[in-house]
């Protein structure tokens, strides 16, 4: 890899980076993306929350059946014994069967309802949850739509530089191998937003610049040899400054 060409197109890409992080400061523009998270965020919120509530509802509706089952049979159990009345027999065995049965029915009866309660509960909770990511939902459309006009005025403000930087980026980019280019991005994507330098220095003769981890001596080795390593710790090149 040509370290060079390298630093070079990590200036460039920096000075990118920080026009698009000064523009995306500025207040309109960052009360934008934050209203725009805002939004993204209730939505996704809101279609878990109707998976959950669809979910909530399939098991109201098991619970409800299964209670109409055991309706049937306390009715059932209930002729029964009223049939047991009329033909004037009275077999205590059938009839202390029957007595037990209806004492099992009603405390499964119990447990559904306790069921039932718990359920219910969810419901409101599911409720209160969808209602408060509607209303951020709508608020945050609010904001973004109040904004838009000042927003793309920025945004149309910071174009010029923005394409000349890109230009200045991608000639040097050209100029990169295939490997440097896709190793450059690797290492940069290496911390989510990416890392703010690809490329550093090694430190003190012996630890990364980047995360001042100390590099064992087989990579300095090697760094000696070939004018790079990539860090363990954190994945950056860590060159040999000339
Ligand atoms: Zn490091």
């Amino acid at each position: 890899m040509n370290i060079e060409k390298l630093l070079d197109y990590q200036k460039a890409d920096r000075e990118y980076d920080e026009l698009i992080k000064e523009r995306n400061a500025t207040p309109d523009v960052d009360n934008y993306l934050k209203a725009k998270r805002v939004r993204d965020f209730a939505r996704q919120s809101l279609v878990k929350l109707s998976a959950d509530n669809q979910q909530t509802h399939a098991q109201l509706e098991r619970l409800t059946a299964a209670q109409d089952e055991i309706s049937e049979e306390v009715e059932a159990i209930l002729e029964s014994i009223n049939n047991l009345n009329n033909e004037g027999e009275i077999d205590e065995d059938e009839i202390n069967y029957l007595a037990q049965r209806l004492d099992d029915l009603s405390s499964e009866i119990d447990k559904i309802a306790k069921d039932v309660a718990v359920i219910s509960e969810r419901v409101s909770a599911l409720k209160k949850e969808c209602d408060k990511n509607t209303s951020n939902g709508e608020k945050s459309v609010l904001v973004l739509k109040t904004l838009n006009e000042a927003v793309k005025k920025i945004l149309d403000e910071y174009k010029p530089k923005e394409d000349e930087l890109t230009e200045k980026k991608n000639a040097i980019k050209a100029g990169l191998t295939r490997e440097e280019q896709e190793t450059y991005e690797k290492v940069k994507q290496a911390k989510k937003g990416g890392l703010p330098a690809v490329l550093v220095p090694l430190f003190e003769d012996s630890f990364c610049g980047g995360c001042r981890r100390e590099i064992p001596g087989a990579q300095l080795q090697k760094l000696n040899d070939e004018g790079y390593i990539f860090c363990q710790e954190c994945s950056r090149i860590v060159y040999k400054k000339k």
